[in-house]
């Protein structure tokens, strides 16, 4: 079986430009001592925005690594796919990231929750995991709950792996499953008996993406609380533990978090727990690569810094069409959001400090970060003269992209 590496790094990359500055990010942590692997993701939803293919994404990966001479492992990730949109991403990803958060709450057959409750009847009663204070007790009619609001996703998740099976080869992928974009959070004890029915569907994931509690919203901090999420996050990774020895699932099965980018207050914590626990991480932080495209373009100055307005004065007008789609990962408050004709006044250190994720300078703007975020179809329909600017810019783009990852995340995350 292909396996994944310990710590993995999800980065992904709208305009399939920044591959090289991505990688450098990566390259960075491995001379500081933390040994990462890049994956590459990219949804569905993104292609279809842009107009790209994953044959691309894997191009665009191959040869980053290639030109910085990276000889460790890279993947490419068909960010969560279902059935429907798998086809495309098959030749050309080898991870997988099997999303059922579309089928949770659809319920299964009868048959097959009384046969899921049987399976897990002998963990009714207290329930002890190790390394967890707290007894939890299982009853029939959680078990139930369980299988029927679960059940009939995790039996669509097998319906891609088999399929991807049948088209790659057990052994030439990872798999993710993913139900994080879902309104409510799996408990920790949910969790085990998802990995119980993953197991019984013989699911090999390597990663599993829960819904954890609070805000994850898109290119900004967690909103919520802290400490109701380390304690979530470090139950989650002790139920993950109890679940390999239990059901047999994969020895490097892993929590991959799909952050939204630029959870800040919580990548300390992550990065404590897991080296607590001496376990591994999967983290996917996609879109924000396009904001450092803007903000390299605003510090450019000249045609590149108009471009930079340009975007944000056409997104201020179709606000409704691009936030929709995100409606449930994004918090604008409008009346902090500055007008065009402002923004048109703004010389290129405003505007950049205004974007960049720098919580405690006096510019930052999380209003006009979030509308922008959610811009990038505007960019992409600049199409070639929002390309060329990007070329034109190189430098100072991929040295912003780069200190975003390194500086930002990854040190974060791994107390560097
Ligand atoms: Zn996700």
């Amino acid at each position: 079986m292909m396996k994944i590496e310990k710590y993995s790094f999800g980065i992904g990359d709208r305009f399939g430009l920044q591959g090289k500055a991505q990688l450098a990010a990566i390259i960075l942590a491995k001379k500081a001592g933390v040994s990462l692997v890049p994956v590459w993701n990219k949804s569905n939803r993104e292609h279809q925005t842009i107009g790209t293919k994953p044959s691309q994404v894997r191009v665009e990966a191959d040869n980053s690594v290639s030109d910085l001479g990276w000889t460790e492992s890279h993947y490419v990730d068909a960010d969560h796919i279902n059935l429907d949109t798998v086809e495309s991403f098959i030749d050309h990803s080898d991870f997988f990231t099997l999303d059922v958060a579309d089928f949770i709450g659809k319920k299964a057959e009868d048959n097959d929750i009384e046969k899921f409750v049987s399976q897990n009847e002998k963990f009714l009663g207290e329930l002890k995991i190790e390394g967890i204070d707290e007894t939890f007790t299982v009853q029939k009619e959680d078990l139930y709950k369980i299988g029927e609001n679960y059940l009939y996703a995790i039996k669509h998740a097998a319906s891609i792996y088999e399929h991807l099976v049948f088209k790659k080869g057990a052994e030439n992928f990872v798999t993710e499953v993913s139900m994080d974009e879902v309104d409510t959070p799996q408990t920790p004890l949910e969790m085990f008996f998802i990995l119980s029915a993953l197991a019984a569907e013989n699911i090999p994931a390597q990663t599993i993406a829960p819904k954890f509690s609070g805000r994850f919203n898109k290119g900004v901090d967690y909103v919520g609380d802290v400490s109701a999420f380390e304690k979530e996050f470090e139950q989650d990774l002790l139920v993950i533990q109890k679940a390999i020895a239990e059901f047999g699932l994969p020895e490097n099965l892993k929590l991959s978090v799909h952050s939204g980018s630029d959870k800040f207050s919580i990548y300390p914590i992550i990065g404590t727990l897991i080296k607590k626990y001496d376990k591994g991480i999967h983290v996917k932080t996609a879109g924000t690569t396009w904001l450092e495209e803007v903000i390299g373009l605003s510090m450019a100055g000249g045609d590149a810094l108009e471009m930079a307005k340009d975007i944000y004065n056409k997104a201020y007008t179709r606000q409704d069409e691009l936030c929709g789609p995100y409606a449930s990962v994004i918090d604008i408050d409008q009346k902090n959001l500055p007008s065009p004709e402002e923004v048109n006044s703004w010389d290129s250190e405003k505007f950049s400090n205004s974007l960049r994720h720098i919580p405690d300078h006096p510019d930052y703007n999380l209003n006009f970060r979030q509308l922008i975020h959610v811009g990038y179809k505007v960019a992409a329909e600049l199409g070639d003269d929002y390309m060329n600017m990007l070329k034109k810019h190189e430098e100072v783009v991929a040295a912003q992209v780069t200190e975003n990852i390194y500086d930002r995340h990854i040190k974060r995350m791994f107390h560097l």
